[in-house]
């Protein structure tokens, strides 16, 4: 890059942690032209965050990655529960499964943060030619509202400085630099930021490097919690900061405490708390309780005192009588808890912020990672749509109206949590000062579900067809809607299962064609299409196939909303894909029964037989029972549309296909 050098790009990304890369690999997907920067001369290659949920197991799965995950992790099937007993010493106190059964095909599993960053650098690269820019920071940002709604216009123009390698390193402390084991402290939220330091020292040594300037249509601010984007838009964080601070050892253990590779939560009678999680490579992370009270004795911690010494003596005191050790501490680190959310998300739906940006919280429900993912999951695609020129910008409108409720729910569950977490147990019921561990084992198991990102249930707007005030979704947007237009609210009876504004759920279906069984969500790849699934019923019943070949027909006739929204040249496939599944006896159907729209011909490829799926026994893999468990009725079917991001948008029958079309009229544009 030459100095001073100027150039446009449609998306501008800063920051590659978790949030940041995720945006890029949706952009890598939909053929987005896009930038993505980071202050940081590498990744990271050990520590911060290493929970994931199966929510986001089942993302990863969804662009080709999530194999990778599941063979290097650490699996968490149990939490025991530890407190003291009547003399004071700690027991086991309970056992509950980590994820509750039948909430997802995937149970949530630890792997630490640089290797889930480098599956998503190695997707990037596979699929697009979206390379992390390190080193790389913004200077200026300036942004022209005035042409925020022109489609074509670039209206943010940011100034990159590119450091020198030296200047992207960050300082480890004393303790570290000693011990010659990395710490996370200079990306804990007690640590300062550093990006003035950084650029004034760039300055002084005059031998930063170039500056360029950039010209954007979006921009994602993935910058974490002390975020620069965040900061030049005046946007700030509400919420508190609490005094409890946390140290994180990840270790070897050399232990004699029986549950050391099951994930626990162990109280102390009077020497605090310790969370333990076992982790892959026979490691085990261990969060420490360093502060008893909620004010004032952090005053006289004070980071540059915290070690990974101290912070082991104080996991002793906690899981005495039983002794620990180590020789081997792979990273450490020490945060203070603090529950805040931004106050906006975005700047006239142009730029946006995500991940820490804008919630930030406790990790010991592990939760920041996943969250900050799946808030550029659920923007990624929209941001595609527009530029794509398939959808229209009152789309971008639900990012905040969507993931703003989510950061809430987030902070008051992190809140609860927490606060249980770190309190002294009750010596008995009539200690009030203290936590009854009844209800800290309630909070855990309810909370299961939450933690686990199923539970993200999105309100009605003008992406999600259910009954709801769609103007009050907690932060006074219309959430795209616009009122003129008549509401379609989907038909939820005819779909128990599939609840409107929730993720698709997965069961076993078999391929009509060739046999083979596949979990259903394993076909809802994310890459920017929409899908209709046709529950097609029992299609051996004439009549029952009659209206399965009328909606054939209506889809596949010219006027219909697949080719109005389908670009011309494209395959019939391109934005809106169908996918069937019928509940006949598979061996009483074949393929080419069903209307050619549900399993397209292309003069290239001939026929697609990866679309029509039968709810049938397999030969290996038993009965996936698909229509009892989604809570469709086996004879007569419906039709359920699932978003790009595999949230289920709309429910109808087979006939309300001027319903499916009203629905993406509202927000698709008819190709011209
Ligand atoms: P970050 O990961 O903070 O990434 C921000 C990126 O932006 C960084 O790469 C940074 O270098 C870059 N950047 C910052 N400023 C600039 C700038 N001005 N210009 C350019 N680049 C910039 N979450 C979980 O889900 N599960 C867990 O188990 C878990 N455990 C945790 C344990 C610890 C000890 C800690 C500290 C956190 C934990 N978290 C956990 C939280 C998790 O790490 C964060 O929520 C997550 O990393 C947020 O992702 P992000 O992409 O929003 O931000």
């Amino acid at each position: 890059i030459e100095d001073g050098e100027v150039s446009n790009v449609d998306v501008l990304i800063v920051g590659a942690g978790p949030a940041g890369l995720m945006a890029a690999t949706w952009m890598a997907r939909c053929g987005i032209n896009a930038r993505i920067v980071d202050k940081r001369g590498t990744k990271i290659y050990s520590g911060q965050a290493d929970g994931l949920q199966c929510r986001t197991l089942e993302i990863f799965d969804s662009f080709g990655f999530a194999d990778r995950v599941w063979k290097e992790s650490n699996h968490m099937l149990e939490i025991c529960l530890w407190n003291p007993d009547s003399e004071g010493r700690i027991r086991r106190s309970d056992r509950i499964p980590d994820t509750i059964p039948d909430l997802s095909r995937f149970q949530q599993v630890v792997l630490h943060q640089g290797r889930i960053e480098r599956f998503f650098l190695d997707s990037l690269k596979e699929h697009s030619s979206i390379k992390v820019e390190r080193g790389v920071l913004p200077l200026s940002l300036s942004f022209d509202e005035s042409k925020a709604e022109d489609l074509d216009a670039y209206p943010i123009e940011v100034e990159l400085q590119h450091l020198t390698d030296e200047e992207a390193s960050p300082e480890q402390n004393q303790a570290s630099k000693s011990s010659g084991v990395s710490d996370g402290l200079f990306r804990s939220n007690m640590a300062p930021d550093d990006t003035e330091e950084i650029l004034s020292k760039a300055a002084k040594n005059g031998r930063a490097g170039t500056r360029e300037k950039i010209r954007a249509k979006y921009m994602i601010g993935c910058d974490g919690a002390h975020s620069w984007t965040r900061n030049q838009l005046g946007y700030k964080l509400e919420g508190e900061q609490t005094d409890y601070i946390w140290g994180v050892l990840d270790i070897i253990p050399i232990t004699d405490f029986p549950d050391i590779r099951m994930r626990c939560a162990i109280h102390s009678a009077d020497s605090g708390s310790v969370m333990v999680i076992p982790r892959e490579n026979k490691l085990v992370r261990l969060y420490i309780q360093m502060t008893t009270t909620e004010k004032g004795d952090h005053e006289k911690l004070d980071r540059s005192n915290i070690n990974p010494r101290m912070i082991l003596e104080s996991a002793q005191r906690t899981m005495a009588p039983y002794k620990l050790e180590y020789k081997y501490c792979d990273w450490w680190t020490a945060y203070q808890i603090g529950q805040r959310v931004g106050s906006n998300f975005s700047k006239n739906d142009r730029i946006f912020l995500a991940g820490d940006a804008v919630h930030t919280h406790s990790p010991k429900a592990g939760q920041g990672m996943n969250v900050s993912m799946q808030d550029t999951y659920n923007l990624g695609w929209k941001i595609a749509a527009v530029l794509n020129g398939t959808a229209n910008r009152s789309i971008l409108k639900t990012y905040q109206s969507e993931r703003r409720r989510i950061a809430q729910d987030l902070i008051a569950f992190d809140h609860r949590f927490s606060r249980l977490f770190s309190g002294r147990p009750a010596k008995d019921v009539m200690d009030e000062a203290g936590i009854s561990m009844e209800e800290f084992k309630d909070a855990f198991q309810k909370g299961n579900r939450f933690a686990s990102g199923v539970a993200v249930d999105y309100g009605a707007s003008v992406l999600v067809a259910k009954d709801g005030d769609a103007a009050s979704q907690g932060d006074g947007s219309d959430a795209g809607i616009n009122s003129a237009r008549k509401r379609i609210i989907g038909k939820q009876s005819l779909a128990t299962a599939i609840p409107i504004g929730m993720r698709m759920p997965s069961f076993k279906v078999l391929n009509q064609a060739d046999a083979r069984p596949w979990h259903f969500q394993e076909r809802l790849t994310s890459n920017g299409k929409w899908r209709l699934v046709v529950f097609a019923g029992d299609v051996s019943d004439q009549q029952q196939m009659a209206r399965v070949q009328r909606l054939g027909k209506s889809l596949a006739s010219s006027s219909s909303f697949i080719p109005r929204f389908t670009p011309r040249g494209q395959p019939i496939d391109a934005v809106i894909e169908i996918l069937t599944i019928h509940s006949a006896p598979r061996t009483t159907t074949e393929l080419h029964d069903f209307p050619d729209i549900l399993h397209p011909y292309s003069a290239k490829e001939g026929w697609d037989y990866w679309k029509v799926f039968v709810d049938d026994v397999s030969y290996h893999e038993g009965h996936g029972r698909a229509y009892e468990n989604y809570g469709v009725d086996a004879k007569t079917g419906a039709v359920v549309i699932v978003r790009p991001d595999g949230y289920v948008a709309w429910i109808g029958e087979l006939e309300d296909v001027r319903d499916m079309d009203d629905y993406f009229s509202a927000f698709m544009v008819a190709r011209t």
